[in-house]
């Protein structure tokens, strides 16, 4: 996924972060912090590396691309320590752990593949990928938001708020 789709996940994970809070009970306050947060963390995965450039292009970074940043286990962890949580701090957690999910799972369907298993070694999904970056873009942001904003309905919606009745 390109670094746009990237950011158009942040509609969806915004979304899923709220109504893990929902669920987990943190708060309006906790809930929206942590929407906010997933909104915007969804190329963490990706900086988290601390990548280096040279003549304005990726030359490599300091932990190796697409390794431990990239490791679904290690957010759902966080998203778990979350929900334990329960304050504040635990909303935003579970804000950057879903964007950085939301950024591996767009990662997923390309030839380079995520760590399904152990952190170091990718696991490429069937013989060269489902497909390559950039490809159905447009489809999995649309399709992502939406499956965000059914759980968020799901947890209770706007009517949390006390904006309907
Ligand atoms: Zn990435």
């Amino acid at each position: 996924m390109t670094g746009q789709g990237h950011r158009f996940t942040g509609l969806g994970a915004a979304f899923f972060a709220a109504a893990i809070c929902r669920f987990a009970g943190l708060g309006e306050f906790s809930e929206i912090a942590s929407a906010l947060v997933a909104g915007s963390a969804t190329t963490m995965p990706d900086w988290l590396e601390i990548p280096f450039y040279r003549n304005g292009a990726r030359a490599g970074s300091l932990i190796p691309h697409r390794t431990i940043t990239h490791w679904p286990y290690l957010w759902l962890a966080v998203i778990a320590w979350g929900v334990q949580d329960g304050s504040l701090m635990g909303g935003l957690a579970i804000g950057a752990a879903v964007g950085s999910l939301a950024h591996i799972l767009g990662d997923a369907p390309n030839p380079m593949g995520i760590p399904w298993l152990v952190p170091h070694r990718r696991v490429r999904l069937g013989k060269k990928g489902l497909w390559r970056s950039g490809q159905h873009e447009v489809l999995m942001t649309l399709g992502f938001a939406a499956l965000g904003y059914g759980a968020w309905w799901f947890s209770g919606g706007p009517a949390f708020y006390g904006l309907t009745n």
